[in-house]
């Protein structure tokens, strides 16, 4: 992303979608892949890395036109070709429209990468409001359920499931109750359809970012001042440094690898 364009108003901070000198290896050539929330931070990262090692690329989004096309532009640059599908993935409706106009024009994919996400500012559990834990479990844990089950049926051996959860799957988060409940959910997912899609050789696995610069920070946290400031690493970490793991868990490296999740966070412990 341009810095005149980030959401991030963060001194020397902006989002960094790719390095300059990421120059891919050509690991995903020929493939396709179908990228939830693909238009922004991590998943726009994730589309361009993708594009970068050769994949063509379908990106579902749900909110910004002008992101959507600005991935893209970033996509097309690389050589590859990028497909727009703009709708809600919580939406029953939507999903059916999705898989039936990528269907129709790839047939068959390699990769869904499972990372659309929501989440509310921080509150305490006495103040969040009903529809507010509705609306976070069905955009991030039970739409990807039901999309993943929906796109089974353009895979075939060998196919790839990457699921984005997060740091508080793990240590929980002391203000994002339901989002981090989402998120422990994300991760037992993984695990239980790595073994049941395992006879079929799909392979499933996740990537669980600690706090990276990305717009979805920059709306729900009031104080970006500390922000990434309690890891070993003492910072907040870029897109750029978080999808090179999704394309290694794309990619035939990892063949012999389901059911792991892949932590970037800066160091998970504070020492002791
Ligand atoms: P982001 O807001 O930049 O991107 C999320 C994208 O998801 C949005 O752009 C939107 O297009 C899409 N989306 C949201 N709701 C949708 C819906 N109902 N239907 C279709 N698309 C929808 O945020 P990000 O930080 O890049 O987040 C990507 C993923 O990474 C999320 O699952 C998030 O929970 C996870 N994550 C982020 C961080 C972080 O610090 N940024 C840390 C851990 C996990």
């Amino acid at each position: 992303k341009s810095q005149s364009k980030s959401k991030v108003p963060k001194e020397g901070l902006f989002p960094e979608i790719i390095r300059e000198n990421y120059l891919g290896s050509r690991k995903l050539l020929n493939k396709k892949a179908i990228i939830s929330g693909g238009d922004s931070g991590i998943g726009q990262a994730v589309a361009v890395h993708f594009a970068r090692e050769g994949a063509d690329v379908a990106i579902v989004y749900k909110e910004s036109d002008k992101d959507a096309e600005e991935t893209r532009k970033l996509v097309e640059k690389e050589g590859q070709k990028c497909i727009l599908t703009k709708g809600d993935v919580s939406k029953k409706a939507f999903r059916k429209k999705c898989l039936d106009s990528i269907k129709k024009e790839w047939k068959t994919i390699d990769i869904l990468v499972n990372n659309a996400g929501i989440q509310f500012p921080k509150n305490d559990i006495e103040k969040i409001p009903d529809a507010q834990i509705l609306e976070t479990f069905n955009v991030n844990i039970i739409s990807m359920i039901a999309f993943t089950r929906d796109f089974l049926t353009l895979m075939q051996k060998g196919s790839r499931i990457i699921c984005t959860t997060s740091v508080t799957a793990y240590r929980g988060s002391d203000h994002l109750i339901d989002y981090s409940s989402t998120k422990g959910a994300i991760a037992t997912f993984i695990r239980s359809l790595a073994v049941n899609l395992a006879d079929k050789n799909i392979l499933v696995n996740g990537v669980a970012p600690g706090p990276i610069w990305t717009p979805l920070v920059k709306e729900t946290f009031d104080d970006l001042s500390t922000f990434g400031k309690d890891n070993p690493l003492k910072r907040a970490g870029q897109p750029s440094e978080v999808a090179p793991a999704f394309v290694f868990l794309a990619s035939e490296d990892a063949s012999f690898i389901t059911g792991e999740i892949i932590h970037i966070n800066g160091g998970d412990f504070v020492g002791g």
